[in-house]
């Protein structure tokens, strides 16, 4: 008994096909993993039973490389061990193709305001904590759309929530614990727009077991009618990830693009603090925070939150996703310059360095700290700079990148001193970047650059693009 788990273990990692030679059992029982799998989340004829045993039949073969193309894997059309991993996770219940998931009509709620229903609870948390996460989970969508959600206690909601085992009523029994976690019917009337979670699984707040928030707000997309995603970055991915930090959880641009497709960006409300609270109405020259041509001077984070700085103002968005506030820099910090250059956060010294012209002020909260402004030239760059165009500083790494035209600078946080052989061309080090930077920030590992209207999301480990964004999408715009 001992090896066997070994054996597998081995296999997953050695081998290139699945399973072993010899190993005729773990073959019989990955081939009928294969033949379910295809049928339930591929749409293989259900009526070919041992299909996929004969392994020189292209449709099965087709399927597989539908299936590896869409899940994101190496295509083979072979039951490798990357695809045989991937099979054995636990994942959504809503096909990846086929009738019940193409719905051909794009189907979508006709109206805004929808309701919803938590018909029963599981028995594995507290009441408080399954409305919390369906809240959650409803949230998420709610922040990039026009919807709104409210709850209802009885009778019938648009969107009814169920938890429940087995045989349940619909025509997709749940599968005891693991492989199916839920599954969820696009927009409609009936059954339609309905979330149900398999009650076999262990549902936690964390990720000890299988966190509902996570599945919910995967969930409740189907339920408006998002299809799968091939995007394993996105939430609407078809394979549970355990591994998502649930404190920097965030919906992918894939996600935003996909339910923004079907509803819109969120209205602009009447209420929401647009205008700075110090100075209202706004005073002739007020950049528009979505007006879609806008573009930032800097931005820098600043204890959990990040600051977008145009002219004589800053946006200051929570990272929780809340409204963005409206200031004048001159509210918060009155001895700086009326406008800024560039700007960055070195959070493990809680200080943000504020850049205009060949001068720069460390800042502490509120308050600017004693001994600023000082001369640009003290941190090593030579008497032809005369203005920085953006700063980010990257955490892990304890540097700091110092961009000028089409050149950057690299400065060493720990031992306060440019760094030799800089400056060194930006396209070079930052393939994909190509113009000159505006502002530039780092959170949840990646580099964000701006230049007027656009931004790109960067990834300094891989070091390529990997979005393309509006330079406001982070004020929900
Ligand atoms: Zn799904
Ligand atoms: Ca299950
Ligand atoms: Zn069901």
């Amino acid at each position: 008994m001992e090896s066997l788990p070994l054996l597998l273990l081995l296999c997953v990692a050695t081998c290139s096909a699945y399973p072993l030679a010899g190993a005729a059992g773990d073959e019989d029982s990955s081939m009928e993993l294969l033949q379910k799998y295809l049928e339930n989340y591929y749409n293989l004829a259900k009526d070919v039973r041992q299909f996929v045993k004969r392994k020189d039949s292209s449709p099965v073969v087709k399927k597989i490389q539908e299936m590896q193309k869409f899940l994101g894997l190496e295509v083979t059309g072979k039951l490798d061990s990357g695809t045989m991993e991937v099979m054995s996770k636990p994942r959504c219940g809503v096909p990846d193709v086929g009738l019940f998931t193409t719905f051909p009509d794009m189907p979508k709620w006709t109206k805004n305001n929808l309701t919803y229903r938590i018909v029963n609870y599981t028995p594995d948390l507290p009441r408080a904590a399954v409305d919390s996460a369906i809240e959650r989970a409803l949230k998420v969508w709610e922040e990039v759309t026009p919807l709104t959600f409210s709850r209802k206690n009885e009778g019938e909601a648009d969107i009814m929530i169920s938890f429940a085992v087995r045989e349940h009523g619909d025509f997709y029994p749940f599968d005891g614990p693991g492989q199916v976690l839920a599954h969820a019917y696009a927009p409609g009337p009936g059954i339609n727009g309905d979330a149900h979670f398999d009650d076999d699984e262990q549902w936690t707040k964390d990720t000890t077991g299988t966190n509902l928030f996570l599945v919910a707000a995967h969930e409740l997309g189907h339920s408006l009618g998002l299809y799968h995603s091939t995007n394993p970055e996105a939430l609407m991915y078809p394979v549970y990830n355990s591994f998502t930090n649930l404190a920097r959880f965030r919906l992918s641009q894939d996600d935003v693009n996909g339910i923004q497709s079907l509803y819109g960006p969120p209205s602009a409300s009447p209420d929401a603090p647009l205008v700075p609270t110090e100075s209202s109405p706004p005073e002739p020259g007020t950049p528009a925070m979505c007006d879609p041509a806008l573009s930032f001077d800097a931005v820098s984070t600043l204890r959990g939150e990040i600051l977008f700085f145009k002219d004589r103002h800053f946006w200051r968005k929570s990272l929780r996703g809340l409204e963005p506030e409206f200031y004048s820099i001159s509210s918060f910090w009155p001895s700086l310059p009326s406008s800024v250059d560039a700007a960055y956060e070195v959070a493990s010294k809680d200080t943000v360095f504020i850049f205009k012209g060949t001068q720069f002020w460390a800042l502490r909260g509120h308050e600017v700290q004693a001994g600023f402004p000082r001369s640009i030239h003290t941190l090593g760059f030579p008497q032809t700079v005369s203005k920085i165009d953006a700063a980010v500083s990257h955490k892990d790494k304890k540097k700091t990148y110092f961009f000028v035209w089409d050149k950057y600078w690299r400065f060493d946080e720990k031992r306060q001193s440019m760094e030799p052989g800089f400056p060194r061309q930006i396209s070079e080090d930052f393939p994909g970047v190509n113009s000159k930077i505006d502002a530039a920030f780092e959170a949840f590992g990646f580099f964000y650059f701006f230049n007027g209207p656009s931004q790109l999301q960067f990834d300094p480990n891989a070091k390529k693009v990997v979005h393309l964004l509006k330079s406001n999408s982070w004020l929900n715009c």
